[in-house]
């Protein structure tokens, strides 16, 4: 048996970050059930930063990790977390009624976003087949993030502070003892006053093993794969390009390109596989706007966002359980609001207040919202 000041359940992004910003001055103690951290969602994105993307909610996050995420600790990372990309969305002529109401809802959070015309799309993306878009919106902020580099600093910091990563460690039984918590994994037995549930698309069911009903939260896969990009044409300097009602998104990958029919089909939590007509309908939908070189596909996966019905995370201690955090429900946008979810959940966890100019969001992010 060994005592923590906080166990952690989960090292994908979430638990990691806010495993990292704890150890600062607490005894933490990260369990994880795969072998390796990070295997699931936090392994399987699209590595884009996108600050017009999801809710208001989200889109602060995002811009609150900016700062993070552009001029991280010194000794954090060797490489830049973030690196300019551009985001195109495509305006087809039957969804021209949407690009003026979703420009305006974007200049909130992206002022430097602007309506472009057919000549500017073709610089952009010489490949698009002209007749294909009759509008877009360019987003030039838009950035890759190298989500590796995040995810090992995170990792690499908290132990450096002090922290114990344990892997092949579910936390099978997670029980009230004595005013704290146990949390028994295969090999050790942890008692903690707070436990952390940063489980991903599997959160509600670890809060069952602590006794606690479901919040509602539900894993959706989504597909990603890897093609060729269209032949004579160096895709490496394009942008992000997306369709305005997400029905696709593509985006260099070295000199390859990185397609997602943006699927979200709800499944059970497990380790998921693509689907092949999902693959089929990337292709097909990204086909109509570029040619593409599908002979063959180089590699395809999927991975689950998990979402609470109102698309918002769920970030705060739990009002039926004395010591219980939530920090799950990332959906699609858990690397792009790492860093300002890791500082603002563990300054909830140490009973403090939420860092400047993210208090507003706390009835939001509150679990409360979703107990019925
Ligand atoms: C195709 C795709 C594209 C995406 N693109 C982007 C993007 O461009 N930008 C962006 O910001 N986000 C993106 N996302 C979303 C992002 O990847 C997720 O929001 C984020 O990775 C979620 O992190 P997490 O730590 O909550 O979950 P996970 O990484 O899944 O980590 C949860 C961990 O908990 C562990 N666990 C579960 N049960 C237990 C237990 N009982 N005991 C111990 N451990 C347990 C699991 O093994 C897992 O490792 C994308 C996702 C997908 C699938």
């Amino acid at each position: 048996m060994s005592s923590a000041d906080v166990v952690v359940v989960g090292a994908g992004i979430a638990g990691a970050g806010i495993a990292f910003e704890l150890a600062r001055d607490a005894r933490v103690v990260l369990v994880e059930a795969e072998d390796r951290p990070g295997y699931h969602t936090t392994g399987r994105s699209a590595a884009v930063y996108l600050k017009g993307y999801g809710n208001r909610v989200i889109r602060d996050l995002t811009a609150a990790s900016e700062a993070f995420l552009t001029a991280p600790p010194p000794g954090f990372a060797e490489v830049p977390l973030v690196t300019p990309r551009g985001a195109l969305s495509l305006v087809r002529e039957d969804q021209l009624a949407r690009l003026g109401p979703t420009l305006e809802l974007l200049h909130h959070h992206v002022p430097a976003a602007r309506r472009v015309g057919p000549d500017e799309i073709l610089a952009l993306v010489p490949a698009l087949r002209p007749a294909y878009a009759v509008a877009g919106i360019f987003d030039p902020g838009a950035r890759d993030m190298d989500v590796d580099a995040l995810f090992q600093g995170y990792l690499r910091g908290f132990k450096a502070r002090g922290g114990r990563l344990l892997t092949g460690a579910a936390a099978e039984q997670i029980t009230r003892v004595d005013g704290g918590w146990t949390i028994e994994t295969r090999s050790e037995r942890l008692t903690a006053p707070i436990v952390v549930n940063a489980a991903g698309a599997w959160a509600d069911r670890v809060a069952a093993r602590a006794g606690l009903d479901p919040l509602g939260l539900v894993p959706k896969r989504r597909t990603a794969l890897i093609v060729a990009g269209p032949a004579g044409f160096d895709v490496s300097g394009w942008p992000l390009v997306d369709d305005i009602d997400e029905e696709f998104y593509f985006r260099p990958e070295a000199k390859k390109l990185f397609c997602s029919p943006a699927d979200e089909t709800p499944v059970e939590p497990h380790d998921v596989q693509p689907e092949e007509l999902d693959i089929a309908i990337a292709v097909d939908r990204i086909e109509r706007a570029v040619p593409l070189d599908v002979r063959r596909i180089e590699h395809s996966w999927a991975g689950l966002r998990t979402f609470a019905p109102d698309k918002t995370p769920v970030v705060g201690f739990d009002p039926r359980a004395q010591g219980f955090f939530w920090l799950a429900g990332q959906g699609g946008y858990g690397i792009q609001t790492a860093p300002a979810m890791a500082l603002l959940a563990s300054r909830l966890v140490r009973g403090l207040s939420a860092p400047d100019g993210l208090g507003h969001l706390l009835p939001a992010l509150a679990p409360t919202r979703l107990v019925h």
